[in-house]
């Protein structure tokens, strides 16, 4: 609280637990202005608060009074001062004035999001899909087989890439035989084989976890994973949506131009080179 000028008189909780509106609704009933802000409503006199009534009628009940004076009683705890308000975020020492800017680089910074030990929040790949593979970890993806069991109406269930299939997250990302063809591309690109038996987002997550050499490959192969399976989920959108296909060889340019742009745009590495990129050597 600083001086009032961005805090609502009647509607924000300023002084106790509940707002004025809340804990005064008759007298909130009779305001001309109900949506005024506490600056507006006092006058500092020789160091002394003085609380004005903002009826639209002055005070005659002496029922009205007697409230209005139990209202202003509420406000004697607050401290006021001549900076403008603030909102706050954090917790005791920490606290500090909450900007948009502060969330964003908090969430830069953390790198294991708490729902799985496999996920990462890599800043070097956008938010969105940061977001997309948070979500297909957590079996979050708008697949035909999750719009079913949420009793949506579509013609089939089956994955638009294979016909043979019902279109689940794994499969549609992992299992599908369209999505293997590309994920054996790319596992020789990287130069880590993929087993057969991998067959969900979080099976691979794992292997690559267990498998990659260093922490530095294992956020561009992470990088890598997520570029892979957000092509995948855009080419089956693409098919439902555009009734275009997209073959394989396409895809999995696509999937190298992607995770070459994050490398390069977001990692700092300006001079990374395509050439070199075509056979991973950049990435290591
Ligand atoms: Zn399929």
């Amino acid at each position: 609280m600083g001086c009032g000028n961005k805090i609502f008189f009647w509607l924000d909780k300023w002084a106790g637990d509940y707002s004025l509106k809340e804990q005064f609704p008759s007298l909130f009933a009779l305001q001309s202005d109900k949506r005024c802000l506490v600056q507006h409503r006092y006058i500092l006199s020789d160091g002394h608060i003085h609380w004005t009534w903002g009826g639209e009628s002055p005070i005659t009940l002496s029922e009205t009074a007697r409230m209005w004076e139990d209202c202003v009683n509420r406000l004697e705890n607050v401290q006021l001062n001549k900076k403008s308000d603030q909102w706050l975020w954090k917790q005791d020492e920490n606290r500090e004035e909450f900007r948009v800017g502060n969330l964003r680089s908090e969430l830069d910074g953390i790198s294991m999001l708490p729902e799985t030990h496999v996920l990462r929040w890599l800043s070097r790949i956008p938010k969105k899909i940061n977001c997309f593979l948070w979500r297909a970890v957590l079996d979050r993806i708008p697949t035909r087989d999750a719009l079913v069991i949420r009793n949506t109406h579509i013609p089939s269930v089956l994955c638009v890439l294979c016909n043979t299939r019902n279109e689940s997250m794994d499969h549609l990302l992992i299992s599908c035989q369209y999505a293997q063809l590309v994920w054996t591309t790319i596992s020789l690109w990287v130069k880590i084989p993929l087993p057969r038996y991998l067959l969900s987002v979080v099976g691979l997550l794992e292997y690559i976890e267990a498998h990659s050499s260093s922490q530095d490959k294992k956020k561009v192969v992470y990088l890598i994973i997520a570029a892979t399976c957000w092509t995948l989920w855009r080419i089956r959108n693409n098919v439902i949506f555009n009734c275009k296909t997209t073959h394989v060889s396409r895809a999995v340019g696509d999937i190298k131009v992607l995770s070459f742009l994050w490398v390069k745009a977001r990692a700092g590495k300006t001079d990374l080179d395509w050439k070199e990129c075509g056979e991973f050597s950049c990435f290591k």
